[in-house]
């Protein structure tokens, strides 16, 4: 198949490869939506991965009424470390992938330039790309799903690192005799304030004291817990209120580290809104209460809670974006839709 884009074409696609379901967008060279395809299960065994990503992508670009011939470029954020000049995933402890060259089996596949990056990365650089926090250039995107993990932005450029690890706060200690985590160490927030730490934390709860509306729920998770302190639930809105506190932390962090403007919110647990969100509201301001240093970082709006969508699908894009630009610096245009 060649890889020069057919006249009128110059489709992009985004691809956000996640624990328990691939989602895919396809966009015009204006990032106009031409097509979407949501797969609900885990891509599976690193063998099968370009073969499920590929039908994925090929559902997607059924549904924009186009084919593999329209296509410049596709994106792709993967959970976890990834090197995106090769192309290859060093390792997605939640996939099972280590050392998967998925960059090149995919593009020789489909034929087509194929860019990798770490999701949350790629998600923090479709914010970027997109404008979405307007001119900030400073900013951080906090995703907070079956992990923790921080997209970097800083002077209007994506920090990677030398190992392409900045942001990786899921992995600082916040209670050196907290839960042990995969990552060798105890206590870290993602072991204390992800979705499943949320449901544990929720069902450790119940076992102490059975009187919540949860005790009526078969396999809690963090949508549940949420759901339940929004009803009124007084342990789910206390399990709720030790989570706001500690991803407060973490957003002061971000803060203090890199005196960025805003932290953006996404991820799968901050789908449960205004829920999810207060608490983590008025432990900021708790924090603000105590100390007029961080009142000077922790600016009104400093947390910017993402619609529910496709920002990870959209960090492919932008990936797409840079791949096609760099393929062919005429078969993408630069101009950027509003939105
Ligand atoms: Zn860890």
């Amino acid at each position: 198949m060649s890889t020069v884009p057919r006249p009128g074409g110059g489709l992009l696609v985004g691809v956000d490869v996640g624990g328990s379901k691939i989602a895919v967008l396809v966009t015009d060279s204006a990032l106009a939506v031409r097509g979407r395809y949501a797969l609900p299960t885990n891509v599976g065994a690193p063998d099968r991965a370009v073969e499920v990503i590929g039908a994925a992508i090929g559902a997607a670009l059924d549904d924009a009424g186009a084919d593999l011939g329209s296509v410049v470029a596709v994106g792709i954020g993967v959970p976890g470390r990834v090197d995106p000049l090769a192309g290859s995933v060093s390792q997605a402890v939640n996939l099972g992938w280590h050392d998967l060259p998925l960059g090149p089996a995919l593009s020789a596949a489909l034929g087509v330039p194929v860019s990798l990056e770490n999701d949350v990365r790629a998600a923090a650089l479709g914010l970027l790309d997109r404008r979405i926090l307007g001119d900030v250039e400073d900013f951080a995107y906090l995703s907070i799903g079956t992990g923790i993990s921080a997209g970097i932005v800083l002077d209007g450029r994506l920090r990677r690192g030398p190992r392409g690890m900045a942001g990786e706060i899921g992995h600082i200690v916040v209670d050196a005799s907290g839960p042990a985590c995969p990552c060798g160490l105890r206590g870290c927030l993602e072991t204390l304030a992800a979705g499943p730490a949320i449901a544990r934390r929720a069902a450790e709860a119940l076992a102490a004291d059975g009187r919540s509306s949860l005790a009526r729920v078969s396999h809690l998770d963090a949508a549940d817990v949420y759901e339940a302190a929004a009803g009124g639930d007084a342990l789910a809105i206390r399990v709720a209120d030790e989570v706001g506190t500690l991803l407060a932390r973490a957003v002061h962090l971000l803060a203090m580290a890199y005196d960025i403007e805003v932290v953006a919110v996404g991820g799968g647990v901050a789908r449960a809104r205004d829920a999810f969100l207060d608490p983590l509201l008025r432990a900021l301001d708790r924090i603000r209460d105590d100390s007029p240093l961080a009142r000077q970082v922790l600016v009104p709006g400093v947390v910017h809670l993402l619609p529910a969508g496709d920002t990870g699908a959209w960090g492919g894009i932008a990936l797409a974006r840079s791949a096609a630009a760099m393929a062919s610096p005429t078969a993408v245009g630069t101009e950027v839709a509003d939105g």
